[in-house]
């Protein structure tokens, strides 16, 4: 009989990419993937420690798992699994523990659970748990094929070796390691065959992409072997970092036409007393400049950051820098976080932490400023043409649409009617719905 398994990701588009990777090694090994419900055998939560919400969550999940059925295989699996082995371990819900390092190994560790079962429990033992850290290469966690035929991420990197003060990712998912570029670029020559038009390279650092490879394989060289490829029509890059964003780079970038407008640059802070107390290697004049070149290079790109709210030690007048700062560049879109305090990371033992009260108003004030300069950024394109790479048909507002993506990743919604699935047209939205959408009437 074929064991039922349900999966539930957590966490950042890495892990996402990992758990349809997971998904479809345990296919292949004769499970069969059920929903996240009640009536599974094997229960695969793909953690995530970013946070003291993700730590939550993720703990919740596990047990939610287990409440569901209290004689199926509950793992623990990936980030929050790989820094909080140990107190999984003493967590009678949680049967199976796989770090980072461990989860492409998953088949074979279930199988030997399941063999072993009968036997441990008799001994007083019932789970399995390799945390060793076995981490050398980019993993080879790879997905055969998507679920969405319009857009892919793609992984090509691993790990970060920054040890930002307030981030624990270093501990949770080892050093940079870095995937091949002919590999990456197989990967994508297959999501093309598949009918992916959008490929997304992800990473945890991006920006460390090929520290590890020969010189001659770098994040420029990878882009433009994955522009090459027939039937990719656009590339977006995850996240990116001043150091990374040369005049040269952005000049090569510029150069190659699916590279899309869209920009992810991390800031954490618009204000420098905090950026070195964080350990991020840059100055606000290093972002400015970055964020400058990348507007001399494309017409007005979309620029995103996140940004960190109440660091411990920033004061009122670190704020107000931090705030005007992020006024002063005009993002289309600010993930805004309140600081959270990982234990194990320098930040966690710095003095004047701040009150959680004063984290969330400092949040509040950057997302109303976030909320108002995103509506400026699409206000300016209504009215301009935007090439859509459209998605679904979707229900918004009492009507039918078809919904995509501009270049800058602007939603556009396009009235229903034929099947746009996977069609990139160019199109002219006339106004903007719900401080959202930008709209296409009929
Ligand atoms: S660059 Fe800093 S914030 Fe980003 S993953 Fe590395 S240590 Fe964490």
């Amino acid at each position: 009989m074929r064991r039922k398994a349900a999966f539930h990701n957590l966490g950042c588009k890495v892990n996402a990419y990992e758990l349809e990777a997971i998904r479809q090694q345990l296919e292949s090994a004769g499970y069969e993937t059920v929903p996240f419900e009640p009536g599974a055998d094997v229960y695969i939560i793909n953690t995530c420690t970013v946070t003291n919400i993700a730590d939550r969550k993720s703990r919740q999940m596990l047990h939610k798992a287990k409440k569901m059925n209290p004689n199926a295989v509950v793992a623990a699996v990936g980030c929050y699994a790989e820094v909080h082995g140990e107190a999984l371990q003493a967590d009678p819900a949680i049967d199976l523990i796989a770090g980072s390092a461990q989860k492409e190994n998953l088949p074979e560790m279930l199988e030997a659970f399941f063999s072993a079962a009968g036997a441990a429990q008799d001994q007083g033992c019932d789970r399995a748990e390799d945390l060793s850290d076995g981490r050398q290469s980019c993993d080879s966690l790879r997905p055969d094929r998507t679920g969405s035929h319009t857009r892919a991420f793609l992984k090509v990197q691993d790990g970060c070796s920054q040890f930002c003060t307030y981030c624990i990712i270093p501990y949770a998912r080892g050093r940079v390691r870095s995937r091949r570029i002919a590999d990456a670029a197989a990967e994508a020559a297959k999501l093309a065959s598949a009918g992916v038009r959008e490929v997304v390279l992800t990473g945890i650092h991006l920006c460390s992409y090929g520290r590890d490879l020969p010189d001659e394989e770098n994040l420029q060289a990878l882009i433009r072997a994955v522009h090459e490829i027939e039937g990719i029509r656009r590339i977006r890059l995850g996240s990116l970092e001043p150091g990374s964003v040369t005049e040269p780079f952005i000049a090569a970038l510029a150069a190659l036409p699916k590279v899309c407008p869209h920009f992810h640059l991390s800031l954490q802070s618009g204000c420098d007393r905090t950026l070195q107390r964080m350990n991020r290697r840059y100055t606000t004049a290093d972002y400015e400049e970055a964020c400058r070149l990348l507007r001399v290079y494309f017409d007005d790109p979309a620029i995103t950051t996140d940004v960190i709210a109440g660091f411990p030690g920033e004061t009122d007048e670190d704020f107000e820098d931090s705030r005007a700062f992020v006024e002063k560049i005009s993002f289309f879109e600010t993930h805004v976080f309140p600081y959270s305090r990982r234990e194990g990371t320098r930040a966690a033992s710095y003095p004047d932490q701040l009150t959680e009260r004063e984290k969330r108003a400092r949040c509040a004030v950057l997302r109303e400023l976030n909320d108002r300069k995103r509506e400026e950024f699409l206000q300016r394109r209504v009215g301009l043409p935007v090439e859509v790479l459209f998605e679904e048909e979707t229900e918004i507002g009492g009507r039918r649409w078809w919904s995509g993506h501009g270049r800058e990743y602007q939603r556009v919604l396009y009235p229903a009617g034929g099947n746009l699935a996977n069609e990139i047209r160019t199109v002219c939205p006339q106004r903007l719905l719900d401080r959202e959408y930008l709209v296409c009437e009929p």
